[in-house]
C-alpha cells in the first residue's frame, strides 16, 4: 500500500480513503466531496472505492466530476445484505437451546394428530415445532380459512392473551395473524405484515413470558406466553424477516441488472441509441 495520495501525491499520515491499489489524502477526500473531516459519506462509498481503482476516480475527476457523480446503489444493497447475514448468523449462534425435548415433542405430535384439520396442515404445524395449543384448539381448527399452504409458510405458533382474550398468535412468511374465537364476537382475526414490524422483544418469567410486537404506532403486548414458546417466537419472527428483507435486497438487485442487459442488447441492435440508453440507465441505476 502507498503512502502518498494517488490523486495529488501528497504524503499521506492519517485518515486516508482505500481504493483497490491506493488511498487518498483528507484534503482530496474533501475536495472531491468523498465526505468530511471526520466521516466518509456513507459505508456503501468506502465499500464502492475498496472496489475501484485510483485510475477510476483520476479519469473522473478529469471529467469535472465528483463523488456525487459515483452511483452506490449497488453497494447499498451488498451493505445491507452483509448486515443481514451478519444478524442471521447471531441468531443462528442462540439457537442450539431451542430443540424441544423428545417426550414434548411426541405428546404434542399426538394432539395435533387429534385436531379436525387437513393433514397437510397437521404436518405443517409438526414441522413448525408448536407445543403451546392447550387454549387455542378451536383457533387452529379455523386456520385453513385463512391460509392458503400453497403460497404462505407456517414458520411458528403459540398462546397468549392481548384484551383479556386468550388468542392464537401465528408467524407465517408473510405475515403474524392473531386468532381469537368467543361467544361475543364468534371468531376474530387480525394481521400484520412483517414488513410492517418495526420491533419485536420478548420478556421471561418463571413460567410464563409475554411478547411485544410494534407495528407502527401500535405496540401488541401479547401476555401469558408459555416463556419456551415467547423466546421461540421472537426469534423466529426475527429470523423471518431478515430473510424476507434477504429476498427483496436480492431481488431488486437483480431486477435492476436485468432490465440492464435487456436495454444493452437493445443499443447493441441498434433498435435505441446511446444517448438512450445512457438517459435509462441513469434512471434504472438512480444516478
Ligand atoms: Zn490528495
Amino acid at each position: 500500500m502507498t503512502k502518498t495520495c494517488g490523486i495529488c501525491g501528497n504524503k499521506i499520515s492519517w485518515y486516508k480513503l482505500k481504493f483497490k491499489d491506493g488511498a487518498m489524502c483528507e484534503k482530496c477526500l474533501i475536495k472531491y466531496k468523498f465526505g468530511t473531516k471526520w466521516k466518509i459519506k456513507s459505508t456503501a462509498m468506502v465499500a464502492w472505492c475498496k472496489d475501484h481503482s485510483i485510475e477510476t476516480i483520476k479519469e473522473l475527476i478529469n471529467e469535472g466530476k465528483n463523488a456525487n457523480d459515483i452511483n452506490t446503489s449497488d453497494y447499498t444493497l451488498k451493505n445491507q445484505l452483509k448486515e443481514i447475514d451478519k444478524k442471521q448468523a447471531s441468531l443462528q449462534e442462540n439457537n442450539a437451546s431451542f430443540n424441544l425435548s423428545d417426550e414434548l415433542a411426541k405428546d404434542t405430535v399426538d394432539k395435533i394428530n387429534k385436531l379436525d384439520l387437513p393433514t397437510e396442515f397437521k404436518q405443517a404445524l409438526i414441522t413448525a415445532k408448536i407445543f403451546d395449543i392447550f387454549a387455542v384448539k378451536k383457533e387452529l381448527v379455523f386456520l385453513p380459512q385463512i391460509i392458503n399452504l400453497n403460497n404462505e409458510k407456517i414458520i411458528y405458533a403459540c398462546s397468549g392473551s392481548l384484551n383479556g382474550h386468550t388468542w392464537l398468535i401465528v408467524c407465517t412468511n408473510q405475515k403474524i395473524i392473531f386468532v381469537n374465537k368467543n361467544l361475543l364476537y364468534g371468531m376474530q382475526e387480525k394481521d400484520i405484515p412483517l414488513n410492517a414490524i418495526n420491533a419485536i422483544n420478548y420478556t421471561q418469567g418463571a413460567v410464563l413470558g409475554s411478547l411485544s410486537i410494534t407495528n407502527g404506532a401500535n405496540n401488541f403486548i401479547i401476555e401469558n406466553v408459555n416463556k419456551m414458546a415467547a423466546r421461540i417466537m421472537a426469534k423466529k419472527i426475527q429470523e423471518t424477516q431478515l430473510n424476507v428483507l434477504k429476498v427483496k435486497s436480492t431481488n431488486s438487485s437483480n431486477t435492476n441488472y436485468d432490465e440492464l442487459r435487456k436495454l444493452k442488447s437493445l443499443l447493441d441492435d441498434g433498435i435505441i441509441t446511446e444517448d438512450e440508453f445512457t438517459a435509462k440507465k441513469k434512471q434504472i441505476l438512480n444516478i
